[in-house]
């Protein structure tokens, strides 16, 4: 039984439930790399070109050490999703991804395990099934192994009630939350592979919880929300974002909006601008953008957080 790795990080936060259904409908044994830590983003570090933003790095240390562990590496290509015929495009960095690990590790190319997921040109399922076929899987067997994934995506987001959560998949660490009731609340707005690692975030979420203000965060995958954001863009995963502050703006309540954001990221700039105008300026709400990198440190987030609670709470 082949045994195949999947990087905890990048676009696993949105897609991991479908992926490995796959993979084990298959047969095959999938192993998720563990949480990020300091030598993950080191490693990751060494083997990226510097101008790449901080989760691709991470994705690179995962795949790093996912190579030491299994038979094969999962690396997708997110191109392109359809949306009542409209087309929104992935990040640049998530359409090179499967090209920027085999240029980082030339002898493994044969262990690289690429998935095309490029709605403008072809159905999901026969991205999915030249997957397989790379590993000698009959495309009846590959195709059938698609439509139980899907089911299985499908049963994952029923039983979320605001939108499928990565926290699902992907549960933090205990947040030693302590609920800010009525003390406030903030509208955490970034890409699920920020927010949701702890590592890279440097506990974001539990140290707003401890300045006893309420971290709330949008679900993902809700198609009708992105498109209803839809002219805005052409990038769906950052449609996904101004949907969700349009989101929390309209229904959660907040008190402020928290931009989460890697440095070097070629989408954020665009994005946070738009978020900028078209809620927080509307809405006269406070909005504070983070941006991490490798350097980030905690005593300087907690600074700016603790800041941003004050302005918060003398609002209210
Ligand atoms: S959207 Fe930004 S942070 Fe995410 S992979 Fe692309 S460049 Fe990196």
């Amino acid at each position: 039984m082949a045994v195949v790795g999947i990087a905890r990080s990048l676009h696993s936060y949105h897609h991991f439930t479908l992926w490995r259904a796959f993979f084990e409908e298959l047969g095959w044994q999938v192993v998720l790399s563990s949480r990020t830590d300091r030598q993950t983003v080191e490693q990751g570090v060494k083997l990226a070109p510097a101008e790449l933003c901080l989760p691709v790095k991470v994705f690179l240390g995962q795949v790093a050490r996912l190579l030491e562990q299994v038979d094969y590496v999962f690396v997708p290509r997110l191109v392109c999703r359809r949306l009542k015929g409209d087309f929104y495009f992935g990040c640049p960095k998530a359409i090179a991804l499967p090209d920027l690990v085999r240029a980082i590790f030339p002898e493994q190319k044969g262990r690289i395990l690429e998935l095309v997921i490029d709605q403008q040109i072809q159905r999901d399922e026969v991205g999915f099934v030249r997957c397989a076929k790379a590993l000698g899987v009959d495309r009846q067997c590959a195709q059938g192994a698609f439509q139980q994934a899907k089911k299985a995506e499908a049963e994952a987001g029923k039983l979320r009630v605001h939108g499928p959560s990565p926290a699902d998949c992907f549960p933090p660490e205990r947040l030693n939350s302590k609920p800010g009731a009525g003390r406030g609340k903030i509208g955490v707005i970034g890409h699920p592979y920020l927010i949701y690692d702890e590592h890279i975030s440097l506990n974001l979420l539990r140290m707003i919880a401890e300045l006893e203000i309420e971290p709330v965060i949008p679900g993902i995958g809700e198609e009708e929300l992105i498109q209803e954001a839809g002219r805005a863009l052409n990038w769906y995963y950052e449609l996904e974002l101004i949907a969700g502050a349009r989101k929390l703006v309209r229904e959660a309540q907040v008190d402020g909006l928290l931009l989460v954001s890697s440095f070097a990221c070629g989408t954020a700039p665009v994005v946070n601008e738009l978020i900028r105008r078209e809620v927080a300026v509307r809405t006269g709400l406070p909005m504070l953008t983070l941006l991490f990198d490798e350097h980030s440190g905690e005593t300087g987030l907690r600074t700016r957080l603790e800041s941003f609670a004050d302005l918060i709470r003398s609002r209210k």
